[in-house]
């Protein structure tokens, strides 16, 4: 069928003023975060319900036209645009909010529901939400169940696949699998809010989820603190866990605070330090107190903040180095950044990165700006400079395989994408692969939904 045909037939289904054609429109649908994936799409489609997501997989998959969902675009591994002259369908209108839960602390929300507004709905119950990324004006609970996001307070709540009680997917031939009913025990079957979860639109469109909701702590503290050594910050994060206080623990390092320091126009509270911590702790009594009392007793050069205006005023060092590292590129006329979060077991961290270096200075690239989240292993290392793609597929096979090598996992929250798509057979076995296939085959036989994602298909044979 032809593209006009297919945009005509969808615009039936979702009325004229959902479906996007012009050029200027469908152009922020069509690059991602990075700026590293650019795609074009014929028409950027918002269906504005369930029923209506049916309909447009009902006619996509019969007619065999592909389809990239998408919800916020802030994700880091280019699932997310029309790499191949897909569809866009876009969640961002499905915005079901339904009364919160008091007894079960959870709430049904629709897929194009942000975080933002997730923390907004809770913080009136006195709840919040166990998952925080920086994005939070923008990512959505669609988006952020397909790559299970994991962010700033895994260490205390898990990532988005431990939020769920409860899902609504549709598959790519229109069928709605609806389960949400928010029960916190349901062993009825096979766990689907765990098999939509980290499957990055390529088995169905989630449309809503029970999602649950987690009493807001009291008191909270946050330090910024300069260490000597990487193993000087396991060793602080390691006596900041016996606490039981500790909620957020995020590594920084000096090339990237000099980077955010020049992109805000500050200067860090002190300078000289190898290695820097963001931590949090968070409790009902004494929480500043520990916090102040650990540091001291480790005699940690550090910056402590419990109001939350200066507690968001330290968070800035961590929060903007994905912000600062775009601006430097762009102004120093390099490529986009080439981006890896990776996970490494906790005690091979130190050689892990010695070796990352030194690969990287062997390639002769510009810079590698190392951050993450240290108390889950989970480590963002991004390698600017400017590249061809010979050049790239390069520093991605370097940094992807020392991964491997040192028993690491090739994503640890961003999800495969098609940056990683192809290093999959190199993580996953033969037979992983294979039932990922047959899972895929049994959900979307036609292969309509990201077909460019995880690259399931094939990536077998
Ligand atoms: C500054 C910055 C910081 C970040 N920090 C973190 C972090 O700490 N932890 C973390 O985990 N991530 C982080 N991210 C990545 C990103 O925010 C998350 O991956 C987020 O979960 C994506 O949500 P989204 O709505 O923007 O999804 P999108 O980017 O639109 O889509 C992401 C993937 O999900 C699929 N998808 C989207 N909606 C649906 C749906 N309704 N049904 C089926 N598939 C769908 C897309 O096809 C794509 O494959 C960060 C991103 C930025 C820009």
């Amino acid at each position: 069928m032809k593209s006009a045909q297919v945009v005509t037939e969808l615009t039936a289904i979702v009325g004229s003023g959902n479906v996007l054609t012009q050029s200027a429109d469908r152009d922020p649908f069509e690059r991602d975060w990075t700026g590293r994936y650019v795609g074009a799409t014929p028409a950027v489609v918002l269906p504005g319900s369930t029923e209506e997501v049916s309909t447009v997989l009902a006619f996509c998959n019969q007619h065999l036209v592909s389809v990239v969902p998408q919800g916020g675009n802030t994700g880091q591994v280019g699932g997310s645009v029309p790499l191949s002259g897909e569809i866009v369908l876009s969640l961002r209108r499905l915005k079901r909010i339904d009364s919160v839960n008091d007894d079960v602390p959870s709430v049904i929300v629709g897929a194009g529901v942000t975080l933002d507004e997730v923390l907004e709905l809770a913080n009136q119950h006195g709840l919040t939400f166990g998952v925080d990324l920086s994005p939070k004006e923008d990512a959505t609970v669609g988006g952020m169940i397909a790559t299970n996001a994991g962010g700033l307070r895994f260490l205390r709540y898990g990532s988005m696949r431990n939020q769920l009680l409860g899902i609504e997917a549709v598959l790519a031939d229109g069928t709605v699998i609806s389960h949400l009913r928010g029960l916190p025990k349901d062993n009825s079957g096979y766990d689907l809010p765990s098999l939509f979860c980290g499957s990055e639109g390529t088995l169905g469109v989630i449309t809503a989820a029970s999602i649950k909701l987690v009493p807001q702590q009291p008191l909270h503290a946050v330090a910024l603190v300069g260490l000597e050594s990487f193993n000087d910050a396991l060793a602080t994060v390691r006596l900041l866990r016996a606490t039981g206080m500790l909620e957020s623990a995020e590594v920084i390092l000096p090339a990237g605070v000099d980077l955010v320091a020049d992109f805000l126009q500050a200067s860090p509270p002190f300078n000289g330090a190898k290695v820097y911590l963001v931590v949090e702790l968070a409790g009902i009594s004494q929480v500043t107190k520990t916090l102040e009392k650990e540091l001291r007793a480790q005699q940690k050069q550090f910056v402590l903040a419990s109001d939350s205006k200066e507690r968001e005023e330290l968070w800035r060092w961590r929060r903007t180095h994905s912000k600062a590292i775009s601006w430097h590129c762009h102004r120093e006329g390099y490529s986009a950044p080439q981006k890896y979060d990776v996970s490494i077991p906790l005690q091979n961290t130190v050689p892990f990165l010695h070796e990352i270096e030194e690969a990287c200075s062997g390639l002769n690239t510009a810079k590698v700006i190392v951050f993450g989240h240290i108390g889950d292993g989970n480590l963002h290392i991004n390698v600017l400079g400017t590249f061809d793609q010979a050049f790239s597929n390069r520093i991605d096979e370097t940094v992807l395989q020392t991964t491997i090598d040192y028993g690491g996992s090739i994503s640890a929250e961003h999800g495969i994408g098609t940056s990683k798509s192809r290093y999959l057979p190199q993580y996953r076995t033969p037979e992983e692969l294979r039932l990922f296939d047959t899972l895929k085959c049994a959900l979307d036989p036609h292969r309509i939904l990201n077909p460019n994602v995880l690259h399931v298909n094939g990536a077998n044979q």
